[in-house]
């Protein structure tokens, strides 16, 4: 169990990145070399303005898509798309056929493009397709370009879609993110108009950091538990941990390297635009961050990388852990979202702008986006809520549990000067002078006082803000579907509230400065600049009436208030059944991730740890007797002193076991998913993984070494 793995492919040596970069993608460039120019315009005005392609166009268009493909190898075709399991699915088809009359042709025509009906039973539906129709069907997503997967089982053409039912239930995650950057869109557009007319469309961006952890296959294998639930369940902290700091910015090792140049080739060829990498925090925990882009493509991109690095690692013996907190003791893993508003005019609505005019849009948007997050923190919160990223959240590594928003000291001073210097009457003149302040000192001030503070959930870090509780297993659609909904409602209503100032005769700048007081004031409470980790701001926060909901299922019930229900039903994001199926869902997910992790604790404690210093103690008690024999009783204390303690902590973890199977029984007899998993919550991992935990370390430290059967986390952790 502790030989490692050994060969390495090497990477080929220095090709640019230019050279490669989207070389495996059905980019616009190669969409114009491969389609005609009906085809091509069709397609591009689809992807620009989402306008329908019709049945002769996608033919064409799929002929082109199919052409380029076989200019590549490639023989099959699948629908690729996000189901709610959180991984991505495929099925994949060949282009090869044979004509009715038995001739074999290649084909792949529009409807294949559009539409495929994958064999969806297995993908979870929270009763939707039960309720509604038995079957779901896969349909294109034009906006984000087909690309070639040529990593493990063949060079496969993939077609990103989203998947509905046949009623037209979203059963994934593209779906309802395409319907809220929409809605998102129209409100931004409309406040946009304010400021400039020739807007015409807003876009949100995102770019994400991607966390995670690399060990060593051979010793991966050997651990069940990281193999079953993609964390350690088991495992006494190292002698040396992260307290020397020493891995972060340190060197990457070898292996680590090979493997990371690799997955970057491979992301590359798929237009992923990786752009940093750098060890993290931890031992053996590293980060990788692409240029920001358009959501929906970043979204794709990112299960796409997460997918692309589990495969490449294999190739070095290596293996990746993506779950947030694969090991107790030291530094989880996120996924940050860095999220901003762009304009069709090369506008970057969360950037200080140069004149007063846009630092007004700026101040517009900066300032919509706390209210969102102010009025719904439970929404955002419930968007991140998994299984595993409560081993994380508020675990001193990481934002808390509790949604606030840090914007610096420099923006919490302009805010705080909106709201005291304009009071609630304006006139012309406190309007260009607090345009002028603005304008004056942003820029220069954002450029040291940006993202000092990295406790808070959500940061802003200068042009942009920072959404940094994401799990670093999540899809980033689902937080990315919440925020840009909540903005989207927000600036709708900000809208409304302005209109109704100017309707009473209100000058528009002045309505707009009023109303952007008016939420500051009525937001301020989420607004907080200190240490997010400290025990303090949890005091402070339950002062403030901030919710600090520490555990997923308490944490889900935000998507089914009237408020959120009422909420994604206007922007038609959800309808309410489609709510509450998702809501069952992540229970369900939830319940199962318990369930597995308790049955795995029961099972290496029961075959592996207790058998292993029970093997221990009974060497001990034949070192005692043999003492005895020899007439050296008196210096058998120490063993025998082991020989309780050992005794003891097995009796324990056996108690334990017993216990937490009676709680799983009791648990598992419940009808009700909420309450079902609640009582996994409550009644099964809080009493007792801890307490199993406590005493099969106590126990790893007690035990021979060579008795011992689960690797170490010295072992694991400290790759070379
Ligand atoms: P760092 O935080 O490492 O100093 P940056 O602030 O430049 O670096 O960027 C951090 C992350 O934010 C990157 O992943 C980048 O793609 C993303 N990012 C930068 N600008 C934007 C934006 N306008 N919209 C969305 N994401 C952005
Ligand atoms: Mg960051």
């Amino acid at each position: 169990m502790k030989e490692l793995s050994t060969t390495a492919p090497t990477v080929s040596s220095t090709t640019k990145i230019t050279a490669l970069f989207a070389e495996n993608v059905f980019t616009h460039q190669t969409a114009r070399q491969f389609l005609a120019d009906e085809a091509y315009k069709s397609l591009m005005a689809s992807v620009k303005n989402g306008q329908k392609i019709d049945r002769g166009m996608a033919n064409q268009i799929a002929n082109g898509i199919r052409a380029w493909a076989e200019s590549k190898g490639v023989t099959h075709y699948t629908h690729w798309f996000q189901p709610l399991t959180g991984t991505t699915a495929e099925k994949h088809d060949s282009f090869f056929t044979l004509k009715s009359d038995g001739t074999p042709i290649e084909t792949f025509d529009g409807d294949a493009l559009i539409q495929q009906e994958p064999d969806a039973s297995s993908f979870p539906n929270g009763g939707l397709r039960a309720t509604f129709e038995a079957r779901g069907y896969t349909a294109w997503d034009p906006s984000s370009p087909a690309f070639i997967m040529d990593i493990g089982t063949g060079r496969t053409l993939c077609i990103p879609t989203i998947f509905i039912s046949y009623t037209g239930e979203s059963l994934d995650y593209k779906a309802p993110l395409l319907k809220a950057l929409e809605t998102l869109n129209h409100a931004a557009v409309d406040v946009c108009n304010y400021f400039d007319k020739n807007v015409q469309r807003v876009t949100p961006t995102l770019g994400w950091e991607q966390e995670y952890f690399v060990v060593d296959e051979g010793l991966f294998n050997a651990r069940p538990d990281l193999m079953l639930c993609g964390r350690t369940v088991f495992g006494h902290s190292p002698a040396k941990g992260q307290q020397l700091e020493d891995h972060y910015f340190g060197s990457i090792p070898e292996r680590v390297y090979a493997f990371m140049r690799d997955f970057e080739q491979e992301s590359y060829k798929l237009g992923i635009p990786l752009r940093t990498r750098h060890n993290e925090v931890a031992p053996a925990q590293f980060e990788c961050a692409p240029i920001f882009e358009e959501c929906n493509i970043a979204v794709d991109h990112n299960t796409l990388l997460m997918d692309v690095m589990t495969r490449v690692a294999t190739r070095h013996g290596l293996r990746v852990l993506l779950h947030e907190k694969p090991f107790a003791g030291i530094n989880g893993s996120g996924k940050h979202n860095n999220w901003s508003l762009a304009t069709d005019t090369g506008v970057n609505l969360l950037a200080p702008g140069k004149t007063p005019k846009t630092n007004l849009m700026f101040l517009t948007f900066f300032v919509n986006t706390i209210k969102a997050v102010h009025d719904y923190a439970d929404l955002l919160r419930a968007s991140i809520a998994s299984a595993s990223n409560d081993f994380r959240l508020g675990a001193n590594e990481a934002p808390p549990a509790i949604i606030s928003v840090f914007v610096g000291q420099y923006l919490a001073k302009v805010l705080n000067d909106v709201k005291e210097r304009v009071g609630d009457k304006f006139d012309e003149q406190d309007e260009s002078m607090l345009k002028m302040d603005i304008h004056r000192s942003i820029p220069e001030l954002l450029q040291d006082n940006t993202d000092r503070n990295r406790t808070s959930p959500f940061a802003f870090t200068g042009n942009k803000f920072e959404f940094r509780a994401v799990g670093s297993t999540a899809n980033c659609a689902n937080p990315m579907t919440v925020l840009n909904t909540i903005m989207a409602e927000t600036l709708k209503n900000f809208k409304r509230d302005v209109d109704g100032l100017i309707e009473k005769g209100e000058k528009k700048e002045i309505a707009i400065l009023h109303t952007i007081r008016e939420y500051i004031v009525s937001s301020e409470k989420v607004l907080f600049e200190g240490d997010g980790y400290s025990d303090e701001w949890a005091q402070e926060a339950a002062r403030r009436g901030l919710a600090n909901v520490k555990t997923t299922p308490l944490a889900l019930d935000a998507m089914v208030t009237d408020k959120a229900l009422k909420l994604f039903e206007d922007h038609k994001i959800y309808t309410h059944a489609e709510l509450e199926a998702r809501h069952e869902i992540e229970l369900e997910k939830y319940i199962k991730k318990v369930q597995i992790e308790s049955r795995l604790m029961v099972d290496l404690a029961t075959t592996q740890i207790i058998p292993a210093a029970v093997r221990y103690q009974s060497t001990l008690i034949n070192n005692l007797r043999g003492l005895k024999e020899v007439g050296l009783e008196a210096s058998g204390a120490c063993t025998r002193a082991m020989i309780e303690k050992l005794s003891r902590h097995i009796e324990e973890a056996t108690k334990t076991v017993e216990a937490m199977v009676e709680a799983r029984k009791k648990a598992n007899a419940l009808t009700d998913t909420r309450e079902m998993a609640i009582a996994y919550c409550e009644a099964v991992k809080e009493p007792y993984f801890d307490k199993l935990r406590y005493h099969a370390d106590k126990l790893e430290q007690l035990v021979d070494d060579r008795e011992w059967t689960l690797p170490k986390y010295r072992e694991i952790l400290f790759l070379r």
